[in-house]
């Protein structure tokens, strides 16, 4: 297979550095940035936000926040104070080391001055998206036995606090609170708190955070990371995102999701960036807006996002000074051909693809910036990982042979366990050190890896296996297509046929004419056995909140069978 490479964004680190760094390098070389080298203990927070608050970054912007009418920013020696108190607050909830608290609530200082200050003392964290409905609230801090929230009002409606009986305190962020029974007043007991603060020193294997995954694929799990994970967000902060000391970095993603810890907490204040965050909700105008007003140089992003940024047309981007912007990246979903050729031509810069996900805590398989880039590609393993595909025996499979992308355990933010589940965690390894991702993949013959969808929807249609990710990229080659979901549909003769689910741009209306010309253009542009048999329109396709497709849902649409647990979909 012939593909065009792009050309490379210069990194701090060029191509020889990585293929040294493939010999030579050792996660234990990175540990000696770390307090753990002397003292044996370490803390997470400590080394994201008061180390840095200690040095000459004391008075550098640790964090630009901007929602509706609020528009702030805080340096390091302030994020450190700041982040105390909480710890402070926290105290009088009883918080102690191991006790898991949850903080559910929008973007906001607050929010990210409660997730350091509960790392601070030795409390592990759990963020929940402010759009999780009573349900999806309810089975995670009954799953965790959370002992603590921090919430605000509005959203209090959604927790029922009466049938937790682990949940001992709710601390609530906002106007006028009264504190009676388990409610404490967030800002009341901030104002009050000593900015003093003992931290909690612990071991490397000691809990930091549990994410509750996407829930793409079924139920959600409680993937428990530990402080351990901070060397790899570290390390990748530097390789892959390339920070450096004068970049303005923002990562789009909320920390109720994976990426919007480790990369849009511990990664850029672990090397010491300046981080944006924007509240409220993605529009192509308040986006622009803020890569432009902050001169953000380096940002991480999302697929779905580019989509609809792609989606609001080239005029928009053109009016706003992006100048400054460097270096792109994207997560979370396979980054189509089509979004990374869009992202040449409009922001004069190639999106980086990296895939990981919540299990492997930080990044694994990545276009770094001095790594050519094959659209459609992941890329390739960074320094210190080890992949490959592995058959269902977990034996390596050759180049160009779709199978199972596994990683070879040992890297440092594997995540420690599954909350309440060891035998789920146990079943995520083959011949013992194998960890298998449940992605489907192939590697071409210079170790790029190519992503071809989940295991569980890899499609068998009349003898050839094909990957949903091509086809749907196909498709969204096509000037009618916004979104594609591709499934594999049971066939008497096929065994499987393909079948399309299609969201239209705006402007066009489904007819046979274009379902035909859909059909050819994929038949043409890819393979007369990949086009779809069967292509049905709908008005939006159902996602998660984190903007992954659910193909699991569009399976049970076309097979009339229940829909499974739905607490992470979009309205
Ligand atoms: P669940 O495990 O609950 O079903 P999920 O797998 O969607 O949900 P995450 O851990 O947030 O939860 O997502 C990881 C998955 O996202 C990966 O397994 C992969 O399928 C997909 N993914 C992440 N990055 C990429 C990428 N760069 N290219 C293709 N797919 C990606
Ligand atoms: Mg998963």
């Amino acid at each position: 297979m012939k593909v065009e490479a792009l050309p490379v964004t210069k990194g701090d680190y060029n191509l020889q550095d990585y293929n040294q760094a493939y010999e030579t390098f050792d996660w234990s070389q990175v540990e000696k940035e770390f307090s753990w080298y002397e003292t044996g203990k370490v803390n997470a927070a400590y080394e994201a936000i008061d180390k840095h608050a200690n040095s000459f970054r004391k008075n550098k912007v640790a964090l630009y926040y901007r929602d509706g009418n609020r528009d702030e920013k805080y340096t390091y020696k302030e994020m450190k104070d700041l982040s105390n108190k909480a710890a402070n607050v926290l105290k009088q909830a009883d918080v102690e080391k191991g006790d898991r608290v949850f903080i559910f609530m929008p973007r906001s200082p607050e929010l990210y001055f409660s997730v350091l200050g509960a790392i601070k003392l030795g409390a592990i964290v759990g963020p929940l998206f402010e759009a999780f409905m009573e349900g999806a609230v309810k089975d995670r801090l009954e799953d965790s036995d959370a002992k603590v929230l921090i919430t605000t009002p509005e959203l209090l409606q959604r927790v029922p606090v009466d049938e937790l009986p682990a949940l001992k305190h709710v601390i609530l962020v906002g106007e006028n609170i009264t504190e009676e029974g388990p409610f404490l007043d967030f800002h009341k007991r901030l104002e009050e708190a000593s900015k003093d603060l003992r931290i909690e020193w612990v071991e490397r294997t000691d809990g930091l955070l549990l994410h509750y995954t996407s829930g793409s694929t079924g139920k959600p799990k409680g993937v428990l990371h530990v402080h351990n994970a901070m060397i790899q967000h570290y390390q990748t902060a530097k390789w892959v995102l390339d920070l450096k000391d004068d970049d303005v970095y923002w990562c789009t993603a909320d920390p109720g999701w994976v990426t919007g810890t480790s990369y849009g907490i511990f990664g850029p204040w672990l090397v010491g960036a300046s981080n944006v965050i924007i509240g409220g909700r993605f529009s192509p105008d308040t986006w622009y807006q803020a890569l432009e007003d902050y001169g953000v140089t380096v940002w991480y992003s999302a697929p779905t996002a580019f989509r609809m940024l792609m989606g609001a047309g080239d005029d928009l981007v053109k009016k706003y000074d992006l100048s400054g912007l460097r270096h792109i990246l994207s997560v979370g979903e396979p980054l189509n051909p089509e979004v990374v050729r869009w992202g040449v031509k409009v922001f004069n810069n190639r999106i980086h693809d990296t895939w990981w996900m919540t299990e492997t805590g930080g990044q694994t398989i990545c276009n770094y910036p001095c790594l050519e880039v094959k659209p459609g590609s992941m890329g390739k393993p960074i320094p210190g990982v080890k992949a490959a595909i592995v058959d269902d025996q977990g034996n390596e499979l050759p180049p160009y042979r779709m199978g199972n992308l596994a990683i070879k355990k040992g890297w440092p933010s594997m995540m420690y366990t599954i909350w309440n589940n060891q035998e789920k965690y146990e079943s995520y390894f083959m011949q013992g050190d194998w960890y298998v991702s449940g992605d489907s993949a192939y590697m071409d013959e210079e170790g790029y890896f190519w992503f071809q969808g989940r295991i569980d929807d890899v499609i068998m249609t009349a003898g050839e296996r094909v990957g949903p990710f091509e086809v749907e990229s196909k498709l969204v080659e096509h000037p009618a297509v916004a979104e594609a979901g591709v499934i594999g549909k049971p066939d008497p003769v096929r065994g499987e046929i393909i079948k399309a689910f299609i969201a239209l741009r705006d402007g066009y209306t489904e007819s046979d004419e274009l379902i035909e010309d859909i059909r050819q253009f994929v038949k043409k542009g890819l393979a007369a056995h990949a086009a779809p048999r069967e292509i049905e329109f709908r008005d939006k396709l159902p996602k998660t909140r984190s903007g992954k497709i659910m193909r699991r849902v569009l399976k049970a649409w076309e097979l009339d069978l229940p829909t499974g647990d739905l607490s992470t979909m979009e309205d």
